[in-house]
């Protein structure tokens, strides 16, 4: 799906310089690399401040608390989405009610979420998925309503935007993932939380260093979710790319398009007017045969890998449906884009080094076998 050392193979003397500079400085933990990424990264992402975790999950997890999300708090957000953004609301004691998605984008969709808002709702996550913008105007609007705070999940969509400002600028807080194969990506685990608000970016920052407000004077309970050094090092050399990057991932996107115009039974990647999207991921959505759910999708994919070519589902079962939430009552039929998407989406490879001879081999095969 991605090739890692193709990028590496581009960037290694600096990633290396980088490296040495911190193994010779010896400061792993709340160094300077990391203050200097917090900067730079709060400047592109356009908001006041950034502060550096372990992980896109902690971003989250850290987010939802610093925002006020309370134990038996309800917390939206879309049934479509990574493991990680359910994941989150259940660390901060707030219940998930899950909601359905687009059929176009597969992102939130504002109507189920405005049918799912009750007095006890505190927060709605919105995950930009794949790299495309959900639908801020309705959902903020809705949010400001009823006094619920928006967190954006924005582990997918770094670098993207709608109507010329960055995702991750929207949400009361915005929460990203430095995975290593985001389209910014660490060498190990890292994440990160964008906010305007200096009360939420100090309640964070202190929320990560075991909740200290001076050297072991615990304001309130913490742990550790530091994003060290050597990982900020690497990425402020890669953040140096990522434009070019994300240029690169939609120009491959754009020859895919081309070249599936004329398919019948598949959708390409949608987006929003007026944005642009980062795709992480590049996703069709094969129709069904009636009565055979996933069946024409799956022929697809073994057709890729009998051909050498990887292939993956993003992803394969709601969170809904998930044995982790049959707590909750989710029954199937209940989200129907959401359910219907995990049977259609197949995410072909992507990445920025791909030469435009293997887009046309994935996209020949894709073709021969449609
Ligand atoms: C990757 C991802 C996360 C979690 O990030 P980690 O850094 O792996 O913890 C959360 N939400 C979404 C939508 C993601 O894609």
């Amino acid at each position: 799906m991605v090739d890692l050392r193709a990028q590496f193979a581009t960037i290694e003397k600096e990633v290396r310089r980088a490296i040495d500079e911190v193994l010779a400085t010896q400061t792993f933990v709340l160094g300077p690399q990391l203050e200097a990424f917090e900067q730079e990264m709060a400047q592109y992402c356009g908001r006041r401040f950034a502060v550096g975790v372990a992980s896109g999950t902690d971003a989250l997890a850290l987010s939802l608390r610093a925002c006020g999300v309370e134990p038996g708090d309800e917390v939206i957000l879309p049934a479509f989405t990574f493991l990680a953004t359910a994941g989150a609301v259940i660390a901060a004691g707030a219940r998930p009610v899950f909601a359905d998605s687009d059929p176009k984008t597969l992102n939130i969709d504002p109507q189920s979420v405005r049918s799912l808002v009750t007095p006890r709702t505190s927060c709605i996550i919105v995950v930009h998925l794949y790299g495309g913008a959900a639908e801020m105007e309705p959902l903020l609007e809705l949010a400001s309503r009823h006094g619920i705070v928006i967190i954006e999940d924005n582990a997918q969509s770094l670098g993207a935007s709608l109507n010329g400002k960055k995702l991750g600028s929207f949400g009361a807080c915005a929460a990203t993932s430095f995975y290593p194969s985001k389209n910014l990506g660490a060498y190990g685990d890292a994440g990160m939380i964008f906010t305007d608000n200096e009360e939420i970016a100090e309640r964070i920052a202190r929320l990560r260093n075991h909740g200290q407000s001076g050297r072991y004077l615990n304001a309130e309970p913490g742990w550790n979710s530091r994003l060290d050094d050597i990982q900020a090092a690497v990425l402020r050399v890669k953040a140096r790319h990522l434009d070019r990057w994300i240029a690169a991932r939609r120009a491959h996107a754009a020859r895919y398009n081309q070249r599936f115009a004329k398919l019948d039974g598949i959708i390409t990647p949608a987006s929003q007017p007026n944005s642009l999207h980062s795709y992480y991921l590049y996703t069709l959505q094969i129709a069904a045969e009636r009565g055979n759910p996933g069946a024409r999708r799956d022929h697809v994919a073994r057709h890729l890998a009998s051909r050498d070519i990887a292939s993956s589902i993003f992803y394969p079962l709601p969170l809904h449906l998930q044995p982790a939430y049959a707590s909750l009552g989710g029954k199937a039929g209940q989200l129907p884009v959401a359910e219907r998407a995990a049977h259609e989406v197949l995410s072909l490879p992507l990445y920025p080094e791909m030469t435009n001879e293997q887009i046309d081999r994935v996209a020949d095969s894709v073709i021969e076998v449609l």
